[in-house]
């Protein structure tokens, strides 16, 4: 079972998307931890960047969040952001999928090509271990290209039938306004991810 399903009273409610100062945040765990508690948002995951060659120490991180958990009262989870590749796989090694509470994948550099986009996506809803969408759509907006309401529609289907999720990214007005009326009628389950950088775009929703 993926883990959101065990916590989706908090979709919306938590921070599901968080960068540390191990990658291109600003604030470390226990920052963003103690933040939380403050504001009273009752959850927070930590979806550190990753790739095949790490360039930080993967265990001090998992360390980190563990501590939080003994120090706060707040329900923290491990997670990743891992890179679609143009081959369907993920940017990552499977011991760390297999590491963390939450893996979310997301296209960032990529080849202007939809079709390759959508194999490669496919191949990924696949993956067992993800979890979520991260900011949808996005690099098919900045790359010009386009998903027909055809696709949308199948596209959707088979993230339902994966138990994945598609994120609502405001930093990035994510997923784009023409696809919110096919997400609603596919029911799609949204989480909220606002990709922060700092403890300062940490934010409560009621
Ligand atoms: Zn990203
Ligand atoms: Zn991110």
């Amino acid at each position: 079972m993926k883990i959101w399903k065990k916590y989706s009273q908090y979709l919306l409610s938590g921070e599901w998307h968080i960068h540390t100062s191990y990658t291109d945040g600003e604030s470390s765990v226990d920052d963003y931890c103690k933040r939380a508690v403050e504001l009273g948002i009752p959850l927070i995951v930590f979806t550190e960047h990753v790739r095949h060659n790490l360039s930080y120490d993967f265990n001090a991180y998992m360390d980190d969040i563990d501590n939080a958990r003994e120090k706060y009262d707040l329900i923290i989870l491990s997670g990743c952001e891992a890179k679609v590749l143009p081959d369907g796989t993920l940017d990552v090694d499977d011991d760390i999928l297999k590491q963390v509470d939450y893996p979310i994948f997301a296209f960032h550099s990529f080849p202007r090509d939809i079709d390759i986009y959508l194999d490669a996506l496919y191949d990924v809803l696949r993956n067992p271990y993800v979890n979520t969408w991260a900011h949808p759509g996005v690099f098919l907006k900045r790359s010009g290209l386009y998903l027909s309401e055809k696709r949308l529609y199948n596209l959707f289907k088979n993230l339902n039938d994966n138990d994945t999720l598609i994120e609502q990214n405001m930093k990035y007005n994510a997923p784009p306004e023409a696809w919110l009326n096919i997400t609603r009628r596919c029911r799609v389950n949204y989480v909220r991810g606002s990709d922060c950088h700092r403890v300062g775009d940490l934010k409560l929703v009621s």
